[in-house]
């Protein structure tokens, strides 16, 4: 049962210090009670307090990680139903799911093709996080594949097997690298919670409906483990959905922590064989609130927009995506390439690079930093103006590197070349296109 801020405000020192970074006990003990601040944030707090407070004190979502090391991720630990209200906090991790009982040479394959879906975007390293390898043939291959996949891959493993034997073989052979196990059933819990404890890793629980599934997490959480990510077996694509966003509000509104959980899903399951369809399956787990999504394949044509769909997801709105304020090589620009600046907003950067690319004529492109704003609105707010421009162009090493002095600026701020050429007396302020789409045209002319 969730305690209301007075409950917790009694509890609490009552000193009014602020060394939690709220002025007063009762703000922090509102703050608590809504999930927005942590109990250990007070140092004062007495045991006996804090272990009264515990419930109010634990996260309504628990954090999971998977894996050790640099390639582990974590998931879980989200405070918020949409992104709009606050920000998501940990981005899912997707992966393929590899099956013991295939040759090694499609093993091989899988994981070449694991590794190969690694794209840059927006300066971010967009990859699979994960393998899923699945017993289908015996206890000894699960675990041979197993540490195979591991080894060749390095990324965190999802271990799938029903039967403990089996999991308890991989485990043996993956060492101390915390995979996820899936999973514990209403059958065989006991030995998988025994695992899951004995090899200090995280364990999916699976059972059909989240009734069950409850059930399931309260019997893993009186053994002592914490980190749990639940498996509700939808029927359909449709349940899937119901389930999730059912368990989200349980967990974030109610407080109900038999489901206050990462989740983790299998879009395949409801495909009937059709990778498209089951992209567009785990594109709806990406939105609502699939936080491990294993597919049949991570071939790049999947993983690439489920990745893009996951980065602008878990993007925090509040803050602009910001690409690094400097002067980028496009192309192997020489003396005589042009020099265009814009701002750092990333789409702005990403945009106004792609068009430059796709001109096919090398140039120099001067990133400003304008606190992540577009164009018009930084010279709108005073990020985007002749000083801060010219100081960028002065600090840089850009006359060094072309025989010209022509810069160009984007049409939007044509109003500032008078201004900008004051400040930049060497250089001649050209005004480029309006439109970023018009940049091919506008160098190509330019070029002769
Ligand atoms: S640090 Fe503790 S005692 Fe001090 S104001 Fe915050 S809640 Fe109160």
């Amino acid at each position: 049962m969730a305690l209301t801020g007075l409950d917790i405000f009694k509890q609490l020192p009552k000193t009014n210090c602020g060394d939690c970074g709220v002025p007063t006990c009762l703000a922090f003990a509102m703050k608590l009670a809504q999930g927005g601040a942590e109990l250990s944030q007070c140092p004062h707090v007495s045991e006996e307090a804090a272990a009264a407070l515990s419930d109010a004190a634990a996260p309504p979502m628990r954090a999971v990680t998977v894996g050790t090391g640099d390639a582990a991720f974590t998931v879980g630990e989200e405070t918020v139903l949409f992104r709009h209200d606050k920000t998501f906090v940990h981005p899912c991790a997707i992966g393929p799911r590899i099956d013991s009982g295939t040759s090694d040479d499609e093993i091989a394959a899988a994981v070449a093709t694991t590794k190969a879906a690694a794209f840059e975007r927006v300066q971010q390293h967009l990859a699979c996080g994960f393998a899923a390898v699945r017993s289908t043939a015996d206890a000894a291959r699960f675990a041979a594949v197993a540490a195979d996949v591991a080894e060749k891959s390095g990324l965190p493993l999802v271990l799938m097997a029903e039967d403990p034997e089996h999991m308890s073989a991989a485990l043996d052979a993956v060492g101390p690298s915390r995979p996820l196990i899936h999973a514990a059933t209403e059958a065989n819990a006991e030995a998988m919670i025994a695992l899951a404890s004995e090899h200090s890793c995280p364990l999916a629980v699976r059972a059909s409906g989240l009734d069950a599934v409850a059930a399931l997490t309260e019997k893993a959480a009186a053994a002592g483990l914490k980190e749990l990510v639940i498996d509700s077996a939808p029927e359909s694509a449709a349940a899937a959905l119901r389930d999730h966003v059912f368990a989200r509000r349980a967990a974030l509104k109610q407080k109900f922590a038999p489901l206050g959980y990462p989740v983790i899903t299998f879009p395949g399951d409801h495909a009937d064989g059709d990778p498209m369809l089951e992209t567009v399956y785990a594109a709806v787990d990406v939105a609502k609130y699939g936080s491990i999504i294993v597919l049949s394949g991570a071939e790049p044509w999947r993983m690439l927009p489920l990745l893009v769909l996951r980065q602008n997801v878990y993007t925090d709105p509040q803050r602009p995506m910001r690409a690094e304020a400097k002067v980028y090589e496009i192309g192997a620009p020489g003396p005589d390439s042009p020099f265009l600046v814009t701002t750092n907003f990333s789409l702005t950067y990403f945009i106004v690079s792609s068009e430059i690319e796709a001109s096919k004529i090398p140039a120099y492109l001067g990133v400003v930093d304008a606190e992540g704003l577009s164009v018009l609105t930084a010279w709108a707010a005073g990020k985007f103006v002749p000083e801060r421009i010219a100081k960028f162009v002065n600090d840089s090493a850009i006359a060094e590197n072309v025989s010209h002095h022509d810069i160009i600026i984007p049409g939007a701020v044509a109003q500032i070349s008078g201004e900008l050429a004051e400040e930049l007396e060497a250089w001649n302020v050209l005004v480029g296109p309006y439109e970023a789409a018009d940049i091919p045209a506008f160098l190509k002319a330019r070029a002769g």
